[in-house]
């Protein structure tokens, strides 16, 4: 089953609502975002404030959750898993956004169902279904959409997805044709044409799934560890060799370095860069005492000249030579 860097959900039996509440918590968190979860706790619809860490970016989050389990019984596929609306209906709110999402323990993935034609549902014992070659499709490449009889999506996605999913599923369900459906398909397959170019990008989840997609090639790439200082920990983010910013720069992993958290903050920031012979070095100014106040040089210097720690063993994984090489470039 597919690993999650950075958090980890409870074993493998259906989730309480304050857990599930938690673990929601947890994957909004696992895309960056600063996350408030508003009481009451544990009470559906759970809703979360997530802000991008500036003062005026903020989003209300109203999710009605459940565990996503199998149909059972002769009159159900064998493929068809669903989630049963018990205990609340959902229901929308303006400036809130509503989002109808079951957890699949099994398979890794969150299914997400169109929050407004359910809104108000008058059956007693409403569920909703998703089939299982979607939630595969999702767990091993990100994301996947399907079409339920009813003519509605839904939408599969790992949970390093979660807060891009909620602030699209309003855009996302509205127009449930086959159009839409393929979108979701085939972002998939999009990222890897535009190898090369970076095509101008309009919507957050294709963004999100990106980044997401980038990271994840990269973290494997790299057995999860640090390229400069070895350390695992489920620390690890893919950093761009050639900034995202700088003309050619490319999603392939070979443009990536798996880095810890520190190390990817310092070499963003220019204060090292990476020779086209793997080998870090420090900026010749900070060597020499032109560094910003507050700076840790002590930690800085012990990875001055060192050679990278780790690299991919997949030879078209590893930094593309010419590709450090303006790296360095952009970064002096
Ligand atoms: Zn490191």
């Amino acid at each position: 089953m597919a690993s999650l860097e950075g958090a980890t959900p409870p074993g493998s039996r259906l989730m309480t609502p304050r857990e599930l509440e938690a673990w929601i918590a947890n994957c909004l968190r696992m895309s960056g975002r600063a996350v408030l979860a508003l009481p009451p706790v544990g009470t559906k619809p759970y809703r979360f404030v997530i802000g991008d860490g500036a003062a005026a970016g903020s989003d209300l989050i109203r999710v009605y959750a459940w565990n996503a389990t199998h149909g059972g019984g002769p009159a159900r596929a064998a493929d068809e898993f669903r989630i049963q609306l018990t205990g609340s209906m959902p229901e929308s709110v303006d400036g809130e956004n509503t989002v109808i999402l079951g957890w699949s323990e099994p398979f890794q993935v969150f299914a997400g169902w169109d929050p407004e034609i359910h809104d108000q549902r008058l059956s007693a014992s409403p569920s909703l279904q998703v089939r299982a070659d979607v939630m595969i499709r999702a767990s091993s490449q990100g994301i996947a959409a399907g079409t339920r009889a009813s003519g509605d999506v839904v939408v599969a996605f790992r949970p390093e997805l979660l807060a891009a999913y909620c602030l699209n599923a309003e855009a996302i369900h509205a127009n449930p044709d086959a159009a839409s459906v393929d979108w979701l398909n085939e972002l998939p397959s999009r990222v890897e044409a535009s190898v090369g170019q970076r095509p101008t990008i309009q919507r957050t989840l294709e963004v999100a799934y990106r980044a997401w997609d980038f990271a994840h090639r990269v973290r494997v790439a790299y057995g999860a560890r640090c390229a400069v200082c070895g350390l695992g920990l489920g620390l690890v983010e893919g950093a761009h060799i050639v900034p995202v910013a700088w003309p050619g720069s490319t999603d392939e992993t070979k443009n990536g370095l798996a880095m810890c958290r520190n190390h990817h903050a310092a070499y963003d920031r220019g204060l090292f860069t990476i020779s086209p012979d793997y080998e870090v070095q420090v900026q010749p100014a900070i060597r020499d005492g032109h560094a910003p106040s507050g700076l840790d040089l002590e930690w800085l210097g012990s990875v001055d000249g060192i050679a990278l720690s780790h690299l991919p063993e997949l030879q078209s994984d590893q930094p593309d030579r010419e590709y450090l090489a303006v790296g360095q470039e952009a970064r002096r």
